[in-house]
């Protein structure tokens, strides 16, 4: 017998689905089983299993299954601990739940193996998003953040938002900021991107589908990654009507791009809301310990005639960006310094999300190191 140490009320991993054959039980998970063999486990195993929901301690299995298969009850569940298929639990956690399944979704993927489901339930409860944005799209983030079991959502509109979070300081602290304005060509992008950059503070922008692409991300952290303003100079370097993407840049921090109609598909709006609220849910994790996949990269949703598209794309910083440029106050790079500098790399767009088929977002003509805010020109 191993020496794992059990958990005081066991918890099989709740994505485990599992099945006794004649002579095994088989537990299986994504694209892996494991296996359980012999005339002990297939009598003693799915009676001990069906026990495992984190509502019994040890002593009470035990009790349930008869003092004499002792032994082996102990010697199983420190065969499933060894093979890491049991959790703790917390007999007061109301199983369940919405909470509950989003924390056992972020278990299951996110969080490391020392986080256990009653601290992630914990987290999630404690923690407080603000969602920022007009239109249906915003409003099924916030419906499905209330629905993952977060513990407050603030809705506020495009027009009062950023200047609420500038003026309510102390309410906002270590509130997640979401961003999904009704229109990808919104000002309160840029208000809020301005704030966040005076403040330190991280923020997530959701943008709805264009008839091109839903953007999902990036997570915009001051100092450290691009900022919105980045992001827009990518995004017009990869068009070929650059003068035009400029000048509505511009209208849209004058809030004077108007819309015609609201024409997107309520599924459309879900679809990107789903994976938005997701992955935004894993910022409520311990940020040393959880990988932050939107954390300066994108996701890029579409839809055309033959099907769906998913890209990842990564943003890097513009060197001359006027808002977060560290090199913003010097001069203008002279036409010699191209030379010195490399283009980004591409390395191809694919549908799966994954950090060796990264896109740079977006790959346009220039090297970043030249990259010109031409928009400062044309005020
Ligand atoms: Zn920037």
């Amino acid at each position: 017998m191993n020496e794992s140490v059990l958990p005081t009320r066991p918890l099989l991993q709740p994505w485990r689905d599992y099945a006794v054959t004649s002579d095994r039980v088989i537990l299986r998970h994504a694209e892996g089983a494991i296996v359980f063999e012999g005339r002990a486990s297939i009598t003693l195993l799915p009676e001990l299993l069906s026990r495992l929901d984190g509502s019994r301690t040890v002593p009470e299995l035990v009790s349930e299954l008869g003092e004499p298969a002792e032994a082996a009850v102990l010697q199983a569940l420190h065969q499933l601990a060894g093979h890491g298929l049991l959790h703790e639990s917390d007999s007061t956690a109301v199983d369940g739940t919405e909470r509950r399944r989003s924390a056992r979704a972020l278990a299951e993927v996110a969080a490391g193996p020392a986080l256990t489901l009653d601290e992630i339930d914990d987290r999630l409860a404690s923690a407080n998003f603000v969602v920022i944005g007009d239109g249906p799209l915003a409003e099924a983030i916030a419906s499905l953040l209330v629905t993952s079991g977060v513990g407050s959502v603030d809705r506020l509109s495009e027009r009062e938002g950023p200047a609420a979070l500038a003026e309510g300081k102390e309410r906002w602290v270590g509130a997640h900021v979401l961003v999904a304005p009704g229109s990808p060509y919104a000002r309160a992008l840029s208000d809020v991107n301005r704030w966040a950059l005076s403040t330190g503070v991280d923020w997530m922008q959701v943008l709805p589908y264009d008839g091109h692409r839903s953007v999902i991300g990036p997570v915009f952290a001051p100092g450290q990654t691009g900022c919105y303003h980045c992001f827009r100079l990518r995004r017009r370097a990869a068009i070929d009507f650059h003068q035009e993407a400029i000048e509505i840049d511009a209208a849209a921090d004058s809030g004077s791009v108007r819309r015609s109609g609201e024409w997107r598909a309520p599924s459309q709006d879900l679809a990107v809301a789903g994976q938005a609220v997701f992955f935004a849910l894993w910022h409520v994790l311990p940020q040393d310990s959880t990988p932050l996949p939107l954390l300066g990269r994108a996701i890029a949703m579409g839809w055309t005639m033959v099907g769906p598209t998913i890209e990842d794309h990564v943003l890097y910083r513009v060197p001359r960006c006027r808002e977060c440029g560290r090199a913003r106050d010097t001069g203008v790079p002279q036409p010699w310094t191209a030379a010195t500098l490399s283009a980004p790399t591409h390395a191809g767009t694919s549908a799966q999300m994954g950090p060796h088929d990264a896109e740079v977002f977006l790959p346009g003509p220039a090297a970043p190191g030249v990259e010109a805010d031409t928009s400062a020109m044309s005020r």
